[in-house]
């Protein structure tokens, strides 16, 4: 019996400590599962945190960044207004430029000389330069031409001569008396109105501007009659235009006798100009002549 008894309560000791051991285990879990919960939601509470923390961040960097773009295209615009500024400082100087050359050139030069419009008989170029003998029909007798046609003129005397052409000047810049001179000579020959018509109304005008000269070929034997039927005149039909020269008064023209030797320089972008569409100088209206005066000599 004592054997049994004994059995029984150790039972009931191992029973009891069973029992304690499960309730501990529950209270300890209970307590372990409490401070877990705790944890995730300081966690959770900590993420929030951080997260409202990269929104904030996020949202200034999206400010910094459209802040950013609008100082650059502040900047850009800046640069443009500057830049135009630029332009426009620079437009000013030019045309400043352009004023000041166009006061400095000699609006003589391109104007359209006729019956009624005569150049004054006290004009005078302003500079006049002595053409070299070998290019003159009689080398005695000096000539003299616009200094700054000069150059133009040597080139095509120039070129002329590599192609063969026996071209030479017979006439150059003369003055007021000079012509009045020659036509007083042309009267006794040929009367008033002879002399009228074919010396010199407008062409009196333009040989003393010191920019026309009358061209002559050795195979009429330096006589201006007869001029447009020589290789000569053909030439400077087809080259003349480059060096800036025209023909004043072609065949069929309204404002006076046809003069094939009589060629005056109106500069090269004009001279171009006329060639290629097949105009006369005296054809244009002034106005559209007159655009050409800034850049007669470039
Ligand atoms: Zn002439």
């Amino acid at each position: 019996m004592t054997n049994k008894h004994n059995t029984t309560t150790v039972l009931y000791i191992i029973i009891g400590l069973c029992v304690a051991g499960l309730l501990y285990t529950g209270f300890s879990w209970s307590k372990t599962s409490k401070i877990l919960s705790e944890t995730l939601s300081e966690l959770q509470a900590k993420t929030t945190e951080f997260e409202a923390k990269i929104f904030a961040l996020e949202e200034n960097l999206n400010l910094e960044k459209s802040e950013k773009e609008r100082l650059q295209s502040e900047l850009i615009k800046e640069q443009q207004k500057n830049e135009d500024f630029e332009n426009q400082i620079d437009d000013a100087i030019d045309e400043v430029k352009d004023l000041k050359k166009l006061s400095e050139t000699d609006e003589e030069l391109l104007q359209k000389y006729s019956k009624v419009y005569f150049l004054n008989e006290h004009y005078i170029p302003k500079s006049l330069t002595d053409i070299d003998k070998k290019y003159l029909s009689q080398p005695t007798v000096k000539k003299q031409i616009h200094k700054e046609v000069y150059p133009f003129l040597k080139e095509l005397m120039e070129e002329a001569l590599d192609d063969k052409m026996t071209l030479k000047i017979n006439s150059a810049f003369r003055s007021f008396s000079e012509q009045t001179d020659l036509k007083a000579t042309y009267k006794v020959t040929y009367g008033t109105t002879g002399a009228n018509t074919f010396s010199a109304d407008q062409g009196f005008s333009e040989h003393q501007l010191g920019t026309t000269l009358d061209f002559s070929s050795q195979s009429t034997n330096y006589a201006l009659e007869g001029f447009d039927t020589t290789k000569e005149f053909e030439w400077l039909q087809e080259n003349a235009h480059r060096y800036g020269f025209v023909l004043s008064y072609p065949k069929g023209n309204k404002y006076y006798v046809y003069e094939p030797w009589h060629w005056r320089f109106v500069g090269t972008d004009l001279a171009k100009k006329l060639h290629k569409e097949n105009k006369n100088f005296y054809d244009l209206e002034q106005r559209d002549i007159d655009k050409y005066l800034l850049e007669i000599f470039d």
